[in-house]
Order: structure tokens, then C-alpha cells, then sequence
């Protein structure tokens, strides 16, 4: 065995995936996601492959083409930091599925009462994925070597929505026998459920997963930019005052490093748990309230987050050893000089 990076289990005699499909039944009520993942590969492989996991139940594996269970060996001693090695027994697969469930502890995940939103009606969850936490979202090589497509079916409560960093597709009933074989269709289809489809088409590091679900609401700042946020109508007002020039920060940015390559730049105000300023989650950037300023100047974090569309998601530090790559840069001070 031999480590892609030392904060993962990846081993670099085994094929990165190229694709995931994810079902994610959102359970607010326990803080946690039943999910199934279908993992594919280049090609055809036998022999062992290693998946990161933290704080995640997996409930099988299977083949995805005979649903026949598949040899698996989850570590019972967790690594503090990287948690639980995979280890799934492949024999000329291309693709595998594993079903899971996501703890409480997970530490991507933030999972919100009513009472803790700007709102204060509705439950609210999000994902913080950098550096290393993705894995406690679902499995998977949980390296920036390691780069995916995604889809996504979210199963969430009405009258929630949900953003990712992927293409909103559809938002429609739940639809029987689709859901993850750890979700019966009772439980997927009620009729107190909605589900919304996302695809990723772009490959990204898995640090750069990114999901929200809340009663999110959202306005147009120009053809390719759109404000979301959470609290209702006066925090997307202040939001789209303060981030009315996003769309000119687009512009500037390709005349200087060339073009966007990510389709949209959205942003979403979170409720002001959020840990960050911002987290450059490709297509959509993930922002803390506190940057409504009310006199755009907090459109300063949204230019540092744009900057990352070139250096840090299109060219990425290849381990998670490196971020310092991606923060050390002179394109946000080169945009900053250029829009202020
Ligand atoms: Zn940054």
C-alpha cells in the first residue's frame, strides 16, 4: 500500500473514482442522512479498493449490476483524524454501491433547529467539507488527487429546498423504488417529501461537495449570478444590495485570468453559524451573514471566493497536506486592485 496523501486512505495502486451518484434522505428529526452511493471506476477492476469514512454506519455493499453483496472490512479502530478505512473487495467491477448512514458527530455536517436559523421556522442543515470531512458525508477517496462528477437525488421535507455545488435539474415528487435501499418507498414517497435532482458535470476535489436544505429563497443579480438566502425576505433584500455587483466581479475576473469555467457563480447567506467567511464551492459560494455590511464592502469576501474558481478549483493543491497553495496567491489582490 502506498498513501496518496497523508490524511487519507486512498492508496495509489488502487483507480480513482470518477463518479458518484448520490440518494440522500435528509432526517431532520435524527440529524443524520440515509444514503446509497454509486461509486464508478475508470474500467473494470479486481482487487481491493480503499475508501475513506468517518462516523458513518454502512449498512452493504453491493454489486450494482447482479445486487448481490460484495466483500467489505470497515476498520473498527478509527484513526482520530481520518477516521475509518474502507475496504471493498472488487472482481471485475466497474461501479459498486454502498449503502450508508451518517451520524449525528458527522463533521461536515451542521444540522440547525428552527430556533438556531435567522428565520426561526424551519430546520436547517449544511456541509462544510474542507479540508478533510467529506468522508463523513458519504465514503469516498477523500483526497484533492482524487477529482469526481456527482449527481444527487435529495429527498427532503416540504416545504424545504436545497442548493449544491451542481446543476439544479428538478424538483418533483418522490418517485417509487429510486431511493436508497436503506430508504423504503413508505418512507422515501410520503407524501410530506419532496425531492430535488442535481448533477455536477465538472470533476471537482471532494473537499469541494457541497449541500444546503432549509427554506431558502433566491434572486437574480445577472445572467449568471443569483443571491440565495436563508431568514426570508429582508435577509435577501440586504443580500442582493450587498452583492449587486457580482456580476461586473465575474467579468473583471476573466479579462484578467481568463475564462469562468464553472457556468454560475451563486452565492448562498447562510444563518450565522456558519464558521467561515466563505467556502469557494464551485457554482455556489457558501457566505456567513456577517458580510452584509449594507455598504457592499462585504462583497470583499466574495471576491477572495471568486478568485478560488481559478486557483484552487480548476488548479488544486494535489494533497491535503497543501492548502496553503490554494490560500497564497496573488489573483484575489490582483481582482480586489482591479474591482475597488
Ligand atoms: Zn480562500
Amino acid at each position: 500500500m502506498s498513501p496518496v496523501d497523508p490524511h487519507s486512505f486512498t492508496d495509489s495502486s488502487e483507480p480513482f473514482s470518477t463518479h458518484i451518484a448520490l440518494n440522500l434522505f435528509l432526517d431532520f428529526s435524527s440529524s443524520t442522512i440515509i444514503g446509497s452511493a454509486l461509486i464508478s471506476l475508470p474500467t473494470s477492476y479486481s482487487g481491493n479498493l480503499t475508501l475513506d469514512s468517518r462516523a458513518i454506519s454502512i449498512s452493504a455493499v453491493i454489486d450494482p449490476d447482479s445486487l448481490s453483496p460484495l466483500p467489505f472490512a470497515i476498520s473498527s479502530s478509527a484513526d482520530p483524524i481520518k477516521g475509518s478505512p474502507i475496504t471493498i473487495a472488487l472482481s471485475s467491477h466497474s461501479s459498486v454501491l454502498i449503502v450508508f448512514s451518517t451520524s449525528p458527530s458527522s463533521s461536515a455536517l451542521q444540522w440547525l433547529s428552527p430556533a438556531q436559523t435567522s428565520s426561526g421556522s424551519h430546520p436547517f442543515v449544511y456541509t462544510q467539507c474542507q479540508s478533510i470531512h467529506a468522508r463523513s458525508v458519504f465514503p469516498c477517496q477523500d483526497t484533492p488527487a482524487a477529482r469526481i462528477r456527482y449527481s444527487a437525488r435529495i429527498n427532503l421535507p416540504l416545504p424545504l429546498s436545497a442548493v449544491m455545488s451542481a446543476s439544479k435539474l428538478a424538483r418533483r415528487d418522490p418517485i417509487a423504488g429510486e431511493g436508497s435501499p436503506g430508504v423504503p418507498d413508505s418512507l422515501w414517497c410520503s407524501k410530506d417529501r419532496i425531492v430535488e435532482c442535481f448533477s455536477m458535470d465538472q470533476p471537482i476535489p471532494p473537499y469541494l461537495f457541497a449541500l444546503a436544505a432549509g427554506e431558502i429563497s433566491g434572486r437574480d443579480l445577472g445572467p449568471r449570478t443569483r443571491v440565495y438566502a436563508e431568514g426570508g425576505p429582508e435577509v435577501l433584500d440586504a443580500a442582493a444590495r450587498e452583492f449587486s455587483g457580482v456580476e461586473e466581479m465575474v467579468r473583471v475576473g476573466e479579462a484578467l485570468f481568463g475564462p469562468y469555467e464553472w457556468e454560475r457563480f451563486d452565492v448562498l447567506v447562510l444563518p450565522p453559524s456558519f464558521p467561515y467567511g466563505g467556502m469557494e464551492n464551485p457554482r455556489m459560494v457558501f457566505l456567513t451573514p456577517t458580510v452584509i455590511k449594507g455598504d457592499a464592502t462585504g462583497a470583499q469576501v466574495v471576491i477572495h471566493e471568486l478568485a478560488h474558481s481559478w486557483t484552487g478549483n480548476l488548479i488544486t493543491n494535489k494533497t491535503n497536506e497543501d492548502f496553503w497553495l490554494n490560500e497564497v496567491n496573488f489573483f484575489p489582490f490582483f481582482l480586489y486592485l482591479t474591482i475597488t
